[in-house]
């Protein structure tokens, strides 16, 4: 815990109290960072909470949007709506000038997880809605937490510079961010700071996945099974054979990457030919430019499964995340304050909660205490997962943290992370990341050589003037890509 600091700033808040602000001592500057995080606990646990019920979609998350809008304007951020034709993406300012740092939110929930909040068996608040298995309303708030103690400390300590928070969309598949990137939000950025729920507490310069998400739909012909199959074109078949020919490239890909699949319609009678089959398809891999490589491959075998069974076949790009781009400059910084802030403490209740969750669970691997311990920094790491804060870290030097908002062992897209987001354990994280994110950013601002390391190394790791982004995302974003989930 950060102790001395802790009674620095209850000593601040009592003389508030008494009136004697004016004689009192200012605060140190990160003392009053992490008092102001403590101060506006109970309303940082009320955003989040109220984002949890909410429990959006992507792209559709216009309440929780907008109250995150709100509780930074009424911080003192001007807020712009709808940013890079997203309506529920935004942008909120701070100062002016350089350098330049973004924080980043998400909000969006993910399909069929419902489940009541600090409730250690599946109960779903109601079947098959939406739920918060990702903690991105922890998310969310904890960055807003991060720039409103980051702007006081600006006004106090005169820092000059610009504090923005991104509002990004629909992080759980359609990536706003992508979309940001390209319309160039990030153009005049120096750094950007992050963070994501987990299990564990650690800051490392570690990677992920890139990966590419596609809908495909194949056409046929419809005609009656048993008395004029040769007049029909099964759109099944082509998708079967789009599915046994991945199924064979799984050998012939490097062994890194995954590919899967669902089939969300394969026709509606078994006496009717099929004439129109839908599936979502996915590829990933620790390298953007390998994975491009091979998912032409797999446009190919779509192309041949069509050809091969008279049908015809579309896709469109749902998904496409970098792989992070780890910068080691910023990560350090973050460590440093993550350490100094410290993990998560349990209540009696909250142990024990967290043990029963975690008899749900097939064997969960992070030990019981963890919560509590800052993990050592881990160089080269490559997370399974895959984000869109991947684009940004292509375009500029990037850090992302993860705060112990699960009960250890608990995995994100659970409904025990649900259960965990929407209670005590939850917020406890989500004031963690967001005390080490405002340390970082103040850090940031305060001295410019980190920024200019940061960037060396960045442009270093990237491969200098011959690398170019790009990116396969389609020019709308697929807005309904959630509708009916
Ligand atoms: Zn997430």
């Amino acid at each position: 815990m950060f102790r001395d600091v802790a009674v620095a700033a209850a000593l601040v808040a009592l003389a508030d109290l008494a009136g004697f602000a004016q004689q009192a001592p200012a605060p140190l500057p990160a003392a009053g960072i992490v008092a102001s995080i403590d101060a506006k606990k109970d309303q940082y646990s009320a955003v989040a909470r109220q984002i949890w019920d909410y429990a959006e979609l992507g792209f559709q998350e216009e309440k929780s949007s907008a109250l995150l809008q709100k509780t930074l304007a009424d911080a003192g951020f001007v807020v712009e709506k709808g940013v890079a034709g997203m309506p529920t993406a935004f942008a909120a300012s701070f100062g002016s000038g350089k350098p330049v740092i973004v924080l980043i939110g998400e909000f969006d929930a993910l399909p069929g997880l419902s489940q009541a909040a600090g409730e250690s068996a599946r109960n779903p608040l109601k079947a098959g809605a939406p739920g918060h298995g990702c903690g991105h309303n922890l998310l969310g708030t904890a960055s807003a937490a991060a720039a409103i103690a980051v702007k006081e400390w600006m006004v106090q300590t005169k820092r000059p510079g610009t504090l923005r928070y991104y509002g990004t969309p629909a992080e759980e598949g359609g990536g706003g961010k992508v979309y940001m990137v390209r319309e160039g939000l990030l153009k005049d950025v120096d750094a950007v700071v992050g963070w994501h729920p987990g299990d564990q507490n650690s800051a490392d310069p570690s990677s992920s996945l890139a990966t590419i998400a596609a809908s495909f739909k194949f056409y046929g012909t419809a005609a009656h099974a048993a008395a004029s199959p040769d007049r029909g074109r099964s759109a099944l078949d082509g998708m079967e054979a789009f599915d046994y020919m991945l199924n064979m490239m799984r050998e012939h890909v490097p062994q890194e990457t995954r590919i899967h699949y669902v089939i969300k319609k394969g026709g509606v009678a078994s006496n009717i030919v099929p004439d129109f089959a839908e599936g979502e398809y996915q590829a990933r891999h620790p390298d953007m430019r390998v994975l491009q490589d091979i998912w032409e491959r797999i446009l190919k075998a779509a192309e041949g499964a069509a050809l091969g069974t008279g049908t015809r076949v579309e896709h469109e790009v749902i998904t496409s995340y970098w792989n992070i781009l780890p910068n080691e400059t910023l990560a350090a910084v973050q460590h440093r304050n993550l350490t100094k802030v410290g993990g998560v403490d349990y209540s009696p209740e909250e142990q024990a909660f967290a043990e029963k969750i975690r008899a749900t669970l097939i064997s969960p691997t992070t030990p019981m205490g963890s919560q509590n311990e800052i993990q050592p920094v881990k160089v080269g790491r490559v997370g399974s997962a895959s984000t869109d804060m991947g684009d940004i870290s292509w375009n500029v030097p990037t850090v992302q943290m993860n705060a112990a908002t699960f009960a250890p062992g608990v995995p994100a897209h659970s409904w025990q992370a649900v259960a965990c987001a929407g209670m005590s354990i939850g917020v406890k994280g989500m004031i963690v990341a967001a005390k080490a994110m405002a340390l970082t950013v103040s850090d940031v601002f305060s001295d410019p050589s980190t920024i200019a390391k940061a960037k060396e190394e960045f442009l270093r790791k990237r491969g200098g003037a011959e690398f170019k982004y790009t990116t396969i995302v389609p020019t709308r974003p697929p807005f309904d890509y959630r509708k009916g989930s």
